[in-house]
């Protein structure tokens, strides 16, 4: 695979690697950020619940002191009534809203709780309002008692609906566990503390003694709040360094448990033994109620830290979250600068050598190499290219020159540098070629030696260097008469030889008369001008069976010797 390739390859999956981890770690962050949110909103929710149930315990005091108040009170105490119950409408309106708004089906349960509380409202009421239109000398004490049961049974379906949502919070947010419990069992005080001194409406309103089952259940109510209150010192431990909390708490052994308690236990002695209480349901209302307020502000206490400190952890989960983002952001950036400087500075520049170095091993010289931009490794690379490049083209010249120079040698050493014909040498070597040919294929093969008469007296007469040049010239004709695949050397001064392939001795004499005529009859010019006349003898010879060339050129010579002799100007064919 190629490196690019496998660079992309492993780019693209670590690419993908890191968003998956990304997106993990996000949304792992995210749900936590809104599990948060939720729990906030559920302890909200919570609260909400808490208002509506204290405004519904509230509404019993009025309710209780007109069932057991004076004629002269009724306005007021009416009024007062009227006043609570839309508090207690208003804040179950705003509890249903925001029960619903939310939209969680998990609060389906606390819905329906909420909305039969709101539906029960009314027959209750309709019964408090019964016994207050009965005059009181002829009001019955049993039904008295199932009015002021019908406002308490109001309670246990929000105490339900507490319960669902604190675990639904709790879930969210384990750390609610604490405060949401030590708000419920505040709760629970404030309602059993409501619900003991509403045992006491009927007594009170008919002025009689306690009844057995009302001592019971007054006797179990003392219990539970009794319970509930060592219930608080258990389970909020955590809280014993909190300056608010414990502020509440002094305030509710003081006050509830301190001033409205006892009164109770007064009327408990009265009305287990004469039932003459000596105060009306509004007045015990108006010494009662007052002190039930302590266990609310330490409810509230609880409450506000709860919220403060969920709010508080919800922060940090959306602190984390941003930063989270922010870093998973920074992360991918960075991988993607890190991929492309990679690319750009190491992997690029590496690809661009290779196929430079590539092109340099085989003499390819049209890749350009990159400017040097940086002073690193690659910028290293590039720089020792580039005097790769300059040094292998200087090789390739020096080797182009020398090329050149041993062709020049070659040409030179081969021929003869006065006429420009082969030179004895050349001619040997390239005989003996044609001699293999024509032997090994049985073609006929002809030799002319010839040599220029009384070339001395020429020499004497004009000059070497006239000599010299009527040689160049003797030359250039005696070449024009032959056919290509002649081969015409200089054998020595002014002698020539010929060898003519694929000719016989018959042939090759027909072409030595011809040079020996043409010769005759031309006249050369001088080196000044002056036209000369010269003629040349002929030795011709022919290839018989296995003769060598030696032999070709000394029947040549011989014959040569004849033509001198002879009286020159003429051809002889070797006997
Ligand atoms: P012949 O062959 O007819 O018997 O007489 P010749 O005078 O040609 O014979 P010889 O072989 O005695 O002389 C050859 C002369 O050719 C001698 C030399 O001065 C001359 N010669 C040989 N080579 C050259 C050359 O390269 N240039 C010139 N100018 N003269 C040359
Ligand atoms: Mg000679
Ligand atoms: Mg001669």
């Amino acid at each position: 695979m190629s490196l690019n390739r496998l660079f992309w390859l492993i780019s693209v999956a670590l690419m993908l690697i890191l968003l998956a981890l990304t997106a993990r770690i996000v949304s792992s962050e995210w749900g936590e950020y809104r599990r948060g949110a939720r729990s906030v909103e559920t302890v909200r929710v919570v609260q909400l619940i808490m208002i509506a149930m204290e405004k519904t315990s509230i509404e019993r005091g009025p309710s209780n002191a007109l069932m057991g108040g004076e004629i002269a009170d009724l306005p007021q105490l009416s009024q007062k009534l009227q006043a609570a119950r839309a508090q207690t409408d208003q804040s179950i309106a705003i509890l249903l809203n925001a029960l619903r708004a939310d939209a969680d089906v998990r609060y389906a349960p606390a819905i329906r709780n909420i909305e039969y509380v709101k539906a029960a409202l009314e027959p209750a009421r309709s019964n408090v309002d019964r016994q207050v239109e009965v005059p009181r000398s002829q009001r019955s004490s049993d039904e008295v008692s199932v009015a002021v049961s019908g406002m308490i049974d109001l309670i246990p379906p929000f105490v339900t609906a507490v319960a669902d949502l604190t675990s639904i919070a709790i879930q969210s947010d384990p750390e609610l566990l604490d405060g949401l419990t030590g708000m419920r069992v505040a709760s629970s005080l404030r309602e059993y503390a409501g619900q003991v001194g509403s045992k006491f409406t009927a007594p009170i309103v008919t002025q009689r003694p306690l009844t057995k089952d009302e001592v019971i259940e007054i006797g179990k109510l003392y219990g539970r709040i009794e319970q509930l209150r060592s219930l608080l010192n258990i389970q909020m431990r955590a809280y014993r360094n909190n300056p608010a909390y414990n502020a509440a708490l002094s305030d509710l052994d003081a006050q509830y448990f301190g001033k409205g308690l006892p009164i109770l236990g007064q009327l408990l002695q009265v009305g287990l033994i004469s039932g003459g209480y000596e105060l009306t349901t509004a007045e015990l209302a108006a010494r009662y109620v007052p002190p039930m307020a302590s266990i609310l502000r330490l409810r509230d206490v609880i409450l506000a830290d709860l919220i403060r400190d969920a709010e508080i952890r919800n922060r940090h989960a959306r602190n984390y979250l941003i930063a989270t983002v922010v870093m998973a952001t920074v992360a991918v950036i960075f991988f993607f600068v890190l991929m492309y400087l990679v690319r750009q500075r190491v992997l690029a520049p590496i690809l661009r050598a290779t196929t430079l170095v590539t092109g340099l091993a085989v003499d390819n010289h049209e890749v350009e190499i990159p400017q040097a931009r940086y002073q690193d490794e690659i910028g290293d690379m590039l720089r020792a290219l580039q005097v790769l490049k300059a040094r292998s083209l200087e090789r390739i010249s020096l080797a182009g020159e020398r090329e050149m120079l041993i062709q020049q040698l070659q040409v030179s050493s081969n021929t003869d540098f006065l006429t420009g014909v082969l030179n004895r040498r050349a001619f040997f070597a390239h005989s003996e070629q044609q001699l293999a040919v024509a032997q090994r294929y049985k073609r006929n093969l002809a030799l002319v030696l010839l040599d220029i008469d009384h070339f001395k007296r020429i020499n004497d007469s004009y000059g070497h260097l006239a000599g010299d040049s009527i040689l160049r010239n003797a030359v250039q004709l005696i070449a024009q008469l032959l056919r290509k695949v002649d081969i015409l050397a200089r054998y020595g001064g002014e002698e020539f030889i010929i060898l003519l392939p694929e000719a016989d001795l018959e042939q090759a004499l027909v072409v030595a008369e011809k040079l020996r005529a043409t010769l005759a009859s031309h006249t050369i010019a001088a080196e000044d001008g002056s036209p000369i006349s010269i003629t040349a003898s002929f030795g011709v010879s022919a290839l018989v069976g296995t003769a060598n060339l030696d032999h070709m050129i000394r029947l040549a010579d011989e014959a040569l010797y004849v033509a001198k002799n002879n009286g020159r100007n003429q051809v002889v064919r070797a006997s």
